[in-house]
Formats: C-alpha cells, structure tokens, sequence
C-alpha cells in the first residue's frame, strides 16, 4: 500500500508539474504574441512615418525646382522677349512685302520666324521637362544612363570618330533615370561641341567610389573654357554657341538636377587642357550595406 501511496503522490506531482509548465507555456505563448502584435504596429508606424518623409522630401525637392526657375524668371522673360519682338516686327513687314507682291523677302522672313518660333518652344521645352514632377525618389543605372546618352548622340559620336574610354563601373544611382541621361546628354553634348575641331577627339567617363557616392569625370580634350566664360557657367542663357546653337541651359538645368538628387555638378580645367564635369550622385546603397547584402 505504501508502494502505491507513493507512486499515486509521484503522479500527482507529476500532473501539477506538467499543468503548470502547460500554464506557463500558455501565459508566454500569450505575451509573445503580444510582443508581436506591438513589434508589426511599431513597423507600420515607421513605414507610415518614412512614407510621410519622403513625400516631405519630395515637395521639398520640387519646390527648390520651382524657387530655381522663379530665380531665373527674369532671363526667361528677356529670353523670350527678344524672339516676340522679333517675331512682331517680322510679322509685320512680312505683311507688306505680301502686300507689294514681294514673295522672296516674305517667304525668307517666314523662315526666320519659324527658326524664332522653333528656338522658344525649345527653351520651354527645357523648362518644362524641368519642372515636371519626376520621380525624385527613384533609381538609375549608371551604364544603361550612359549607353542611352550615346545612342541619342550616336551620329554625332561616329561622325566625329570620337575615342571613348569607358572608366566606370555600372552603379545603381539615386537619381530618376531619365534625369541622369538628361544631365550626361548635356555633359557629352557640350563635350562633343568643344572637341569640334580637334583632330582627334577623346571623351573620357572616369568613375570613383566617394563615400556613400559616385562621382563621374566626363573629360575632353576639346578648347577648354577661357577665364571670363568660367565665371559665368552655370548661370542660365549663358553660351558661347552662335546663333541657334546653344540655349544656355544645359549646365544649369543639369546641376539643378543633380542638386535636387542630393548630388552636385562641377567642373575642373585640367592642366593637360580640355574640360572636366564631375558629377557626384549618392549609390543607392552605401557600398558597405551592398557587401552585407551579397
Ligand atoms: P549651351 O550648351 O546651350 O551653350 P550650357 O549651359 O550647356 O549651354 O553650356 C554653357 C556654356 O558652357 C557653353 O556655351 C560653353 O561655352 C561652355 N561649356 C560647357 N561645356 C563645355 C565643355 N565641355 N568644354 C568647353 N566649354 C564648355
């Protein structure tokens, strides 16, 4: 009877044993739970809080855009002033000399017109795409940027047989992709109008990891840029082009672009001559993160 008194006591304590592990197991099982619940809140709350910031960003971001071209109101004004006026007068006489039959002069002052015409819509063109809301949080590839600048200048390259040397490697900026190609179309653009009498052009896109950046030399080996044109670079409807040629707006337009994506623009006169943008943009991740990662 003993033996059994003690095996029955040995069970019950065995029970109680396991009812409060199954208790316990219950009461953690319940504040995990909880835990839980409070973690995924708490994950809502910053993506709720991160999405607040970017658009915060965003609207930053577009208003700096907005302030740049009410700075530039004025140029813009005068810019178009000019062909409007233009424009009156050769409307007018344009008029007369229909009037007294005199289709040769009317038919060139016509032309003119629409080069004064066409060369407006091209400013407001630049402001526009400018100004356009693009996706400021987005992300470009450096080397899909790079060879669609060199498709859309790919007949003035071939005929200027240009030597590219491709210095760089393929990075995933933060910057809209079609904003990057904007900004190298510009770059090379003006790359490829300074080596237009030189024998022998070469272009080269030479590329270096900077901290948490990338910075981008595009450098030719064209006539360089004299010391009073320097001063005058990034300010808008500033060329050296003739005529039709230049608007003025690439490098200002280009480092508003690169400004808005938290980057920078500038240029360096090397002591072997040509010219050197350096464009600095932020990677999308920080080169440590992207090692982590892979
Ligand atoms: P645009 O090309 O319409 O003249 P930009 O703002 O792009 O307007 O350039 C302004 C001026 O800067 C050009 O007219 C030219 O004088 C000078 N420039 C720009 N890039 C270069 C370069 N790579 N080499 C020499 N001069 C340059």
């Amino acid at each position: 009877r003993k033996v059994i008194a003690t095996r029955l006591a040995a069970r019950e304590a065995l029970e109680e044993a396991n009812s409060q592990l199954e208790r316990r197991i219950a009461e953690r099982t319940a504040d995990l739970r909880a835990s839980n619940e409070r973690l995924k809140g708490q994950i809502r709350e910053r993506r709720h809080a991160e999405q607040t910031l970017r658009h915060a960003q965003d609207e930053l971001v577009q208003a700096g855009k907005l302030a740049a071209i009410g700075q530039m109101s004025t140029s813009i004004a005068h810019e178009l002033n000019q062909p409007l006026a233009a424009l009156r007068t050769l409307s007018g006489n344009t008029v007369r000399f229909l009037e007294r039959g005199a289709l040769e002069t009317a038919s060139t002052n016509l032309r003119t017109m629409n080069d004064l015409i066409d060369r407006m819509g091209r400013i407001t063109a630049s402001l526009r795409s400018f100004a356009r809301r693009g996706d400021d949080g987005g992300q470009a590839s450096l080397a899909k940027a790079v060879e669609a600048t060199l498709q859309v200048l790919a007949n003035r390259i071939s005929a200027c047989h240009l030597q590219l040397h491709h210095l760089f490697d393929d990075q995933q900026l933060a910057i809209d992709q079609t904003r990057l190609e904007q900004i190298l179309v510009n770059l090379i653009g003006n790359a490829l109008d300074a080596m237009a009498s030189q024998p022998l052009p070469e272009l080269w896109l030479e590329g270096e990891l900077q901290g948490d950046k990338y910075r981008l030399r595009v450098r030719d080996n064209g006539h360089g840029i004299d010391a009073e044109a320097r001063k005058h670079l990034f300010e808008p409807f500033f060329t050296t082009k003739p005529g039709e040629h230049g608007l003025g707006l690439g490098l200002t337009l280009s480092a508003s672009l690169a400004a808005a994506a938290k980057g920078s623009l500038n240029v360096e006169h090397p002591a072997t001559g040509g010219t050197a943008f350096v464009l600095v943009l932020p990677l999308v991740c920080a080169p440590n993160e992207s090692a982590e990662l892979s």
